[in-house]
């Protein structure tokens, strides 16, 4: 495998080399000015624009993914939000004057958001380019040199990305390292300020643990089991549809698709029969010749999701064939499956949908609560009740209620995980915020008024200064001191005018 960089030395002295290119251009100030994180990211936008085909392709060759997933979840997707980091870029890094209480009213409290330095940006396979170049793209904005890593298994996004981002950005600043475990390994090694990393539970443990001997920050985007609670009140037709659709775009491959479904026995017969009339109208007979229908990755995925389907044979209500020549498994959907069950012991990322019966929503709780925090929980009900019940008792990384991924696309609700589905979050203005430290700071100034205010701190310590002290500290919550100085400059002016028009009142009645 090789190395997106320049020269051909060994890859383990070339990945020390290019975090030290990366550290040295983050320490020359090349990547801080306003005007340099604009002309990269105008650049990257023209790179998407000027190759939507090639990524269209790329993903096609991958993972043979129809051009309207991959335009909707990745080429779209990445343009649009690289045109609200471009527009509101400007805003979001001025320095934040936050309120402040009365004892510093004669300062300047302020919030500047700094870089961290030299990010690490760590992609997985599945969506390659968007999980890659978003978070790559909020590194620039913050104003971050970054080293990003793209998943060795998707490989034609990954020979993309290494041969495209050299040639529309700065190359000292911005640098691809291809590689899988080894090169990751190596890379993990380098010291930097900050990792964001989407991937697998198991490898995100690996990467925090090599984050913490510098004290580095991490963003973990990872995975799990995404549960959908279908509760008798909702829908079923469009249920159905809309699980379905999150389930078994890119084959089911996405870290938030539905991972199984809790309902009744009841719900779930009407839901095998809707979801038989879905499939036939979406896929016709033979799903494996409909063009929208994505491919497993690779192999390896391919037999470790043919041994699940083999493993629950009897539990089988739709589908159940796969054909390991086209790495196609056919959309599969499982019923009266129970927790103890294979299929139900770690994260499908395939088209497989099993259905465990459950008598109600206090019973679906009890059983997502047995397990780890999941990325994202999925409610279908026309009861408020049922929801605020799931919504108060369980805990998961975000929430859908009546549809599945749709909140992704929301670019005002942070994205992530919590436990073991991940740490931190990002999209819209989340993404510029955990590339930045928010670094706090007061301005006191010299004057007079200020020092006297605040001279009791100093020794000899009376009880009339700690009183004085006492008084000037003490949190009152009335209304907001923001806008006392206007209301000061306001009751000056008026003082003054009506000064002013007293004294020509009194001169007229003199003369
Ligand atoms: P993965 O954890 O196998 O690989 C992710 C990255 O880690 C790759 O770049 C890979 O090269 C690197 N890597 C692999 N082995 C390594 C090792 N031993 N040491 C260091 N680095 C190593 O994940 P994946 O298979 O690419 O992606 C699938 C997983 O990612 C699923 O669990 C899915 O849920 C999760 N995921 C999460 C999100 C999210 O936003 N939360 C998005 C997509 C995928």
């Amino acid at each position: 495998m090789s190395l997106g960089i320049a020269n051909s030395k060994p890859k383990q002295q070339n990945v020390a080399e290019a975090v030290e290119r990366a550290r040295d251009a983050y320490n020359r100030g090349v990547t801080r000015p306003l005007k340099w994180r604009l002309q990269q990211l105008k650049n990257l936008l023209r790179m998407y624009e000027e190759n939507q085909n090639a990524m269209i392709e790329a993903l096609r060759k991958d993972l043979r993914r129809s051009k309207m997933e991959s335009v909707m979840l990745e080429v779209a997707y990445l343009i649009n939000d690289l045109r609200s980091i471009i527009h509101n870029l400007e805003d979001w890094a001025k320095p934040e004057k936050p309120e402040k209480g009365f004892v510093n009213m004669l300062d300047d409290v302020v919030i500047y958001h700094d870089p961290y330095g030299v990010t690490l940006v760590i992609g997985a396979w599945n969506y390659p380019l968007q999980l890659l170049l978003l978070p790559m793209s909020g590194a620039i904005a913050g104003g971050n040199a970054v080293i990003v890593k793209p998943s060795e298994l998707a490989t034609a996004c990954a020979a993309f990305v290494a041969e495209t981002i050299p040639k529309y950005l700065d190359n000292d600043a911005i640098i691809v390292v291809e590689g899988g475990p080894q090169e990751t390994t190596e890379l993990l090694k380098q010291k930097f300020d900050y990792i964001f990393f989407t991937g697998g539970t198991s490898i995100g443990k690996i990467v925090y643990e090599a984050a913490v001997k510098n004290l580095t920050p991490v963003t973990l985007e990872l995975g799990g089991k995404s549960p959908v609670y279908i509760d008798n009140t909702a829908d079923i037709m469009i249920t159905t549809k809309r699980v379905l659709w999150g389930k078994f775009i890119n084959a089911g491959q996405t870290c938030i698709a539905p991972d199984y479904i809790l309902c009744t026995k009841e719900t779930q017969d009407k839901f095998v029969a809707a979801a038989k009339k879905v499939l036939q109208e979406w896929y016709g007979p033979e799903p494996q010749k409909s063009p929208d229908f994505a491919r497993i990755i690779n192999s390896r995925h391919f037999s470790r999701l043919q041994a699940l389907v083999d493993a629950s044979k009897d539990k089988i209500a739709i589908g159940g064939s796969y054909d390991a020549n086209d790495k196609f498994v056919e959309l599969t959907v499982l019923t009266n499956v129970v927790g103890s069950d294979k299929i139900m012991q770690d994260e499908i990322f395939g088209p497989i949908l099993p259905i465990v019966p459950v008598e109600n929503a206090y019973e679906a709780i009890k059983f997502i609560n047995e397990r780890e925090k999941p990325l994202v929980l999925y409610v279908f009900s026309k009861s408020d009740k049922v929801l605020s019940q799931i919504v108060d008792n369980t805990s998961s990384g975000g929430m859908c209620v009546n549809d599945t991924m749709m909140h992704l696309a929301v670019e005002s609700l942070p994205f992530g995980g919590v436990g073991a589905s991940g740490l931190g979050a990002y999209h819209g203005k989340k993404t510029f915020e955990t590339f930045t430290h928010k670094k706090s700071c007061l301005v006191k100034n010299f004057s007079p008024i200020g020092e006297k205010l605040a001279s009791g701190r100093y020794p000899p310590y009376t009880d009339g200064n700690l009183k004085m002290l006492n008084l000037l500290l003490r949190k009152r919550f009335g209304p907001s001191l923001k806008f006392l100085p206007y209301l000061l400059c306001f009751a000056v002016g008026a003082g003054l005018s009506y000064g002013i028009f007293a004294w020509q009142k009194a001169l007229s009645e003199d003369s």
